[in-house]
């Protein structure tokens, strides 16, 4: 019967000819082409030696960004979450007490935020749901590992840390950045 694609091909039981009984041609046609692979340009690298670069807008590792002022932009609003397709984001939210002003930048926020990295398909898909510019992927990668337990990341490895920010300024439009420089809005501030 034809397929679909129409490359099948019917399979006969064909007597072989003495030179395909010797299987001389079929080896040396084998090491040609393994001699004519030596001299090409490899399409592998020696990774961890050699590195390659990557894309500015590389979607890996997630940060968990603070505002300005060092507060938590995160509300644990849950979009992000549903938004993922692999479910892949959980979090718990917390309501922000007195005089957490400063950690917190909204009165909800998230005590536990967690990311399931084995899930993750990092599609990028959590950043376009956020309202609040919390969440963003960018270009480290995760470690590897060879046991699958540590691959949960909590906020110890997501939120950015006070003194050692964590520039996405090139996975925002040039829109998205003119409109940061309007201090003026609650959203920038
Ligand atoms: S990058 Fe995609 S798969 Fe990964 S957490 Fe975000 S939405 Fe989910
Ligand atoms: S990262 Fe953004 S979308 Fe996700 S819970 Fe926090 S504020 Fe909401």
């Amino acid at each position: 019967m034809q397929s679909l694609s129409g490359r099948s091909k019917v399979v006969v039981n064909k007597r072989l000819t003495f030179l395909e009984k010797l299987y001389l041609p079929a080896i040396i046609g084998g090491i040609g082409i393994t001699l004519r692979h030596l001299f090409k340009r490899k399409a592998t690298i020696r990774y961890p030696e050699q590195k390659r670069s990557f894309s500015p807008v590389y979607r890996g590792h997630h940060v968990l960004k603070r505002d300005d002022k060092g507060a938590e932009r995160c509300t644990a609003c849950g979009l992000c979450a549903v938004a993922c397709p692999a479910e892949a984001i959980t979090m718990t939210a917390a309501e922000r007490k007195k005089g957490e002003e400063n950690l917190f930048r909204e009165e909800k926020y998230a005590a536990v935020y967690e990311i399931n990295m084995l899930r993750c398909i990092f599609c990028g898909l959590c950043e376009e749901a956020c309202p609040k510019e919390a969440i963003f992927l960018t270009d480290r990668l995760v470690s590897t590992d060879y046991a699958r337990d540590g691959f949960v990341y909590g906020k110890d490895k997501l939120v950015e840390s006070i003194d050692k920010r964590i520039d996405v300024s090139k996975r925002q439009t040039p829109d998205v950045l003119e409109f940061k420089t309007h201090k003026q809005l609650t959203h920038n501030k």
